[in-house]
């Protein structure tokens, strides 16, 4: 079967929704494929928080000295320095645009009075939806694309571009769960908004062969890099495709992500078998990751208190992933220091030490051992929650190349026309490593700029 509409966008994730809302309301007819049977992607499984600088919940909480140049310079420099400059320049002047238009246009709620301070960012940044996830962000989304009367199409999963005799894309065939051929003809462009390849380990270990089957991955089983090898098959240009990031905290049996430990943010500390600390517990996710590999049994676990707890709520929040960490005997409530070193069977001596450093730390507020940018929290007060964490597959910084106009770039640096990408599926903005809360900003400033390009041109 053939369709035709003016733009295709593939991918129902932030990135997708972002350009398909866009390229409509600029008065282009679209299509949005989804090859799962529901929409999201690992925009919807994820925290969902999105750092933009200098935003209303920072001036807010009096937080007045953020800037979009501070921005900029965390980003470069939590990626080594490896992402475009020119790009990550858009994200840092874009963000918070972004973040406003998903609260006054597609009606997000973020909560009005707390900020996430993720690893590698110089100020607390970091907005939160209502719900600590991103599903007040796909929900949100979906009812906007309802209301504009947006095609979706789930259970279709696109498969290989289409190219007219002058190179430019005109579209894309993609198969539907009942196995029908459809073609979908594109008049102004395709955008490729298909995520990432953390659930690929084939795809992950032949960029980089560390990242095999020992990880577990947080991603939906649908970022398998469709995007970046249909692109790559018509000459697209690929970048930092070795860099691929493990979120350090997750579930040892499943390789979830833990939403619950997000007190991270909020003063938790990290300790090893030996009831030691061992890293500075908001340092950037590879440096964690990669110490905690280094630890006995190569996990960790996440200690916090009853006060911190109650800073974020996340117990509350994320009452069912901790109901199932109890479950799994993953997670411990305590009321005293003894009774958490006891279910783990940590040295209870070491982790007392351990522990009345912080309380020090705390009132001086100087982290002699790790300097905790955050300022750590006193511990003197139980109950405790101890959780045992390892890392896992998170997210692949590389991909396609684009340029300011989302627009993809073949091998020799020239535009592809009529092909645009943006999200995870493109590798120009994180380098090395992402940071926490980038991933957000990424997609929606870049979606957006998608959206609106693809029918501009
Ligand atoms: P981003 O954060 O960049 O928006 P997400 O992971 O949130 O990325 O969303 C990407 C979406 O693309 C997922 O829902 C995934 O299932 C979908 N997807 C991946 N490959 C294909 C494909 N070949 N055809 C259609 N959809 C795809």
């Amino acid at each position: 079967a053939e369709q035709t509409y003016d733009v295709v966008v593939i991918g129902a994730g932030g990135a997708g929704f972002s350009a398909a809302i866009e390229a409509k309301s600029a008065g282009a007819n679209v299509v949005l494929l989804e090859k799962m049977p529901a929409v999201g992607g690992n925009t919807l499984i994820s925290g969902g928080e999105m750092n933009a600088p200098d935003n209303w919940v920072e001036r807010a909480l009096g937080i007045t000295d953020d800037t979009a140049e501070l921005f900029y310079n965390d980003t470069m420099k939590g990626g080594d320095n490896l992402g475009d400059p020119k790009m990550v320049r858009i994200l840092a002047d874009n963000a918070l645009t972004s973040a406003e238009w998903l609260r006054d246009d597609i009606k997000v709620e973020f909560l009005p009075d707390h900020l996430f301070q993720f690893g590698g960012h110089s100020r607390k940044r970091a907005l939160i939806p209502v719900g600590h996830t991103g599903v007040e962000l796909i929900t949100k989304l979906k009812a906007k694309t309802d209301a504009d009367q947006i095609t979706i199409k789930t259970n279709m999963k696109a498969e290989t571009l289409l190219k007219d005799e002058s190179g430019k894309i005109t579209g894309v065939t993609a198969t539907s769960g009942t196995g029908d051929k459809i073609t979908f003809h594109a008049n102004k462009g395709v955008i490729i908004a298909t995520g990432g390849f953390g659930s690929n380990v084939e795809m992950r270990k032949k960029y980089n062969p560390k990242m095999d089957e020992k990880y577990m991955s947080t991603d939906t089983p649908g970022s398998t890099g469709d995007g970046i090898v249909m692109a790559e098959t018509i000459g697209a240009k690929l970048t930092n495709m070795e860099n691929i990031q493990t979120y350090p905290i997750c579930n040892p049996e499943t390789g979830v992500i833990s939403l619950v430990a997000d007190s991270r943010f909020d003063g938790a500390i990290l300790i090893n078998q030996e009831g030691k600390r061992f890293v500075e517990e908001l340092e950037r996710r590879d440096v964690i990751s990669k110490a905690i590999l280094a630890q006995t049994g190569g996990y960790t676990y996440q200690l916090w208190n009853q006060g911190i707890a109650d800073i974020g709520k996340t117990i509350e929040v994320h009452q069912d992933e901790y109901d199932q960490l109890v479950k799994q005997g993953l997670l411990f409530k305590a009321d005293t220091i003894e009774e958490a070193a006891d279910f783990f069977k940590i040295d209870v001596n070491t982790l007392k030490e351990t522990i009345n450093k912080v309380n020090d730390y705390a009132k001086t507020g100087k982290d002699l051992d790790f300097k905790h940018r955050g300022g750590l929290k006193s511990l003197e007060k139980g109950p405790y929650y101890i959780e045992k964490a390892v890392p896992s597959v998170h997210h692949t910084m590389g991909g396609l190349v684009i340029d300011e106009k989302t627009r993809v770039l073949n091998e020799k640096g020239e535009v592809i026309p009529g092909l645009f990408a943006a999200g995870e599926v493109t590798g120009v903005i994180h380098g090395a490593n992402r940071l926490g809360g980038n991933a957000i900003a990424d997609i929606f400033t870049f979606g957006r700029i998608a959206g609106k390009q693809v029918v501009a041109e």
